[in-house]
């Protein structure tokens, strides 16, 4: 068994593979451990797996896996801490945005007792369009979700076996791994550096897979949605109460309503609001039955000493 694993999922990175390679290989064996590199090759359509077999005749530390077909970064990830062995594992990506030279700093934490060290981007080198996005995007997660999701906080961590072990044991069709690493508790703590440029080569996130991953977020770690269909219908339901009231005090005061429109006012406006609090409450029992369905843990054990 490996000290640590490195897990790096791989689409169409030809370009940025012998930098990768070259930099996470030194930086690890900076660090006087024993290690292996899992390579997950998310369905490329370059010469990535090419090259990857080609590093892996020459390291055996380096593993590799490739998957039938691209699924995604999410779960690339998962493949590859699902194969990792090491006591500990860690995830960055493989465009060298996140620098391997900091995992020595993350697994010092590690052995000052924590069990997870993810890294918080201070700065990021991207658009100004994307970067108000992403802020935006974290901020608006931490108020709607149910569980404390650390702020500007990717895949890029270090965590124990035992949580590693969790996750993948964990297997959810929406994958959101920094949520559910974050929903698994243990003694985490954030480190903060800043994010560097894509090595090269073109971003592999289309908006389409981004915006999924951003809905996984919300839809997996938060009630919000079907909670504000509810809260919206009670709204409805007060304001229509109010305009019903002086509809109906102008009718029978001072006559000044034409015929049939009070009876069309509180149809619309009163029914429009039972008809929302009606589907808020469907989505209530939607969304336990999804709840019951993932079957997360009722609690998780992080030590026990119960014999005599
Ligand atoms: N990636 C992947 N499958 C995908 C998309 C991306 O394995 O379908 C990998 C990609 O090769 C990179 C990492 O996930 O190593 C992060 O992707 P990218 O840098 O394009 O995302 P961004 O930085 O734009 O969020
Ligand atoms: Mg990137």
């Amino acid at each position: 068994m490996p000290d640590f694993s490195l897990v790096i999922p791989i689409y169409n990175e030809s370009s940025v593979l012998p930098e990768l390679v070259r930099r996470s290989v030194s930086a690890l064996e900076a660090l006087d451990i024993s290690f292996e590199i899992i390579f997950v090759d998310d369905g490329s359509s370059d010469d990535s797996w090419e090259q990857l077999l080609r590093y892996r005749g020459q390291d055996k530390r380096i593993k590799i896996l490739s998957l039938s077909r691209n699924f995604g970064h999410q779960a690339a990830i998962f493949a590859g801490i699902a194969h990792a062995r090491g006591e500990l594992t860690g995830i960055i990506d493989g465009d060298l945005q996140d620098p391997p030279e900091i995992l020595g700093d993350f697994i010092r934490k590690i052995h000052e007792g924590y069990d997870v060290v993810y890294a918080v981007r201070k700065t990021r080198k991207e658009g100004i369009v994307k970067k108000l996005i992403y802020k935006a995007y974290y901020r608006i997660l931490k108020k709607m979700s149910n569980i404390y999701i650390p702020m500007d906080s990717g895949d890029f961590c270090v965590m124990r076996r035992m949580v590693a072990e969790y996750i993948v044991s964990r297997p959810e069709q929406s994958l959101f791994i920094r949520g559910i690493r974050s929903w698994l508790g243990f003694r985490q703590i954030g480190f903060e550096y800043d994010r560097d440029k894509r090595f090269a080569g073109e971003p592999k996130y289309t908006f389409r897979k981004l915006m999924l991953l951003a809905f996984n977020g919300i839809f997996s770690f938060s009630r919000f949605p079907v909670k504000f269909i509810s809260v919206l219908g009670m709204l409805v339901i007060f304001f229509s109460l109010i305009y019903i009231a002086i509809t109906l005090v102008k009718k029978y005061y001072f006559g000044d309503v034409p015929q049939g429109f009070t009876t069309l006012i509180i149809f619309i406006s009163l029914f429009s609001g039972v008809q929302l609090l009606s589907l808020g409450l469907i989505g209530e029992y939607i969304h336990r039955i999804y709840d019951e369905t993932r079957q997360r843990p009722i609690y998780i054990i992080r030590e026990k000493k119960l014999d005599d």
